[in-house]
C-alpha cells in the first residue's frame, strides 16, 4: 500500500466525499475515500431530510445509505474509521497518514465537514452523554415523556426540536433572538407544534444536575433576568465549525476556517480540492455538498489528465 499511488484520495465518506468517489471512478479515477468515522458523514444523524430533490421525504440514514450504495457499483476503496493524522498536500506526490496506514496520491480532495459548535457553559462537558446531547436521532428515545431542551435557532435546532417531540412530553426551544433563520416552513411547523415552548431572546448559561442533567440556567438577552428550568436532556444545535486543523498550515482558509476554493473547488494548492461544509460557501446543504462533489471529481480528472500521469486500470 506504501507503494501504491492513487489518482485522487477523498478525505471524508459523507455526501460531498461520496459524490467526488462516484465521479472520480466514473471518469476512471484510482480513488480511495478515508474517513474517521463510518462512511456516511453527517446526515447520517440527521432524523429527516425534506429538502433533497427526488426525495419528499427520507431519513437522513437511508439517503447516506443510498449515497454509499451507489459508488459501491464502482471500484472505489474504502477505509472507514481510520483517523487522519497528518498530510502532505504541498508535494506533487501528496501524502496522507493514518494510524495505521501511509496513503500517497496525486489528488486530494478535503471532504471532511464540520462538527457542531458548543455551547461552552459550565456543565455542558460534565454531563455530556448524561443528558447533554448533540445528536436527537441518536438519543431521542432516551427522552420518552421526559422535558428536554433544544439550544438555537437554525435550520437544525428546529427540526430536531420537532423531531424529538415524538418522545418527549415537551421540548423547549431557546433561541438568543427572537427572529429564527430557520426556513419559514420549518418556523411554520414550530408554531403549530403544541409540545415546543418557545424561549426567546434567552441563552443558556448553566447547566445543572448531581449525577445527569437535572436543570438549566437560562438569561434573558433584554432583562437579564435569570430563570431555572427543570429539564432531563438539552440537545445544543448552535451551528458547526469546520474540520480544518489538520490543513491549517497548507491549505488557505476563511478566518472561521473554512476553506477557500476557487468555483472548480481548487484551494491554493494545486490538486487539492475543498467540497462541502468545509469550503466556504454561501449555502451548506446536502445538494450543495454533493454539487461540489460532482465538480471536484471531474476537475480532479481533469488536472491529472493535463499531468498526464494518470494510471491506467486493469
Ligand atoms: P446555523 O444555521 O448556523 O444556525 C445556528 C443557530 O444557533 C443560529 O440561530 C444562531 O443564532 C444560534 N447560535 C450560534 N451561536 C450561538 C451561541 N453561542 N449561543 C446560542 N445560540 C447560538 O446552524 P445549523 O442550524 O446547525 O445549520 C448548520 C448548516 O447546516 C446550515 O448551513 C444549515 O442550512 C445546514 N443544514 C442543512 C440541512 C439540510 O441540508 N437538510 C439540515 C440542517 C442544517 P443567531 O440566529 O442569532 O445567529
Amino acid at each position: 500500500m506504501a507503494d501504491k499511488i492513487f489518482d485522487c484520495i477523498i478525505l471524508g465518506g459523507g455526501p460531498a466525499g461520496l459524490s467526488s468517489a462516484l465521479y472520480c471512478a466514473r471518469g476512471n479515477l484510482d480513488c480511495a475515500i478515508v474517513d474517521n468515522n463510518a462512511i456516511g458523514g453527517t446526515p447520517v444523524n440527521y432524523s429527516e431530510v425534506e429538502n433533497y430533490l427526488g426525495f419528499d421525504k427520507i431519513k437522513g440514514f437511508e439517503l447516506s445509505e443510498k449515497f454509499e450504495q451507489h459508488v459501491d457499483n464502482f471500484n472505489v476503496e474504502k477505509f472507514p474509521y481510520e483517523e487522519i493524522m497528518k498530510v502532505d498536500l504541498i508535494s506533487p506526490i501528496k501524502t496522507i497518514e493514518t494510524q495505521d496506514k501511509i496513503l500517497k496520491a496525486r489528488t486530494v480532495i478535503i471532504a471532511t465537514g464540520a462538527r457542531n459548535k458548543k455551547l461552552n457553559i459550565k456543565g455542558e462537558d460534565e454531563f455530556y452523554a448524561k443528558g447533554v446531547s448533540y445528536c436527537a436521532v441518536c438519543d431521542g428515545a432516551f427522552y420518552k415523556d421526559k422535558i428536554v431542551a433544544v439550544v438555537g435557532g437554525g435550520n437544525s435546532a428546529l427540526e430536531e426540536a420537532i423531531y424529538l417531540t415524538r418522545f418527549a412530553k415537551k421540548v423547549y426551544l431557546i433561541h438568543r433572538r427572537d427572529e429564527f433563520r430557520a426556513d419559514k416552513i420549518v418556523q411554520d411547523r414550530i408554531k403549530h407544534n403544541k409540545k415546543i415552548e418557545l424561549i426567546l431572546n434567552s441563552n443558556v448559561i448553566e447547566i445543572l444536575g448531581k449525577e445527569r442533567v437535572e436543570k438549566i440556567k437560562t438569561e434573558n438577552t433584554k432583562t437579564n433576568k435569570i430563570k431555572e428550568l427543570k429539564i432531563d436532556g438539552i440537545f445544543p444545535y448552535i451551528g458547526i465549525e469546520p474540520n480544518s486543523e489538520l490543513f491549517n498550515s497548507q491549505i488557505e482558509q476563511d478566518s472561521f476556517g473554512f476553506i477557500i476554493t476557487d468555483e472548480t473547488m481548487k484551494t491554493n494548492k494545486d490538486g487539492v480540492y475543498a467540497i462541502g461544509d468545509i469550503r466556504k460557501t454561501p449555502l451548506r446543504q446536502i445538494i450543495t455538498a454533493v454539487s461540489d462533489g460532482a465538480i471536484a471529481g471531474v476537475e480532479a480528472a481533469r488536472y491529472l489528465m493535463n499531468l498526464k500521469t494518470t494510471t491506467v486500470r486493469k
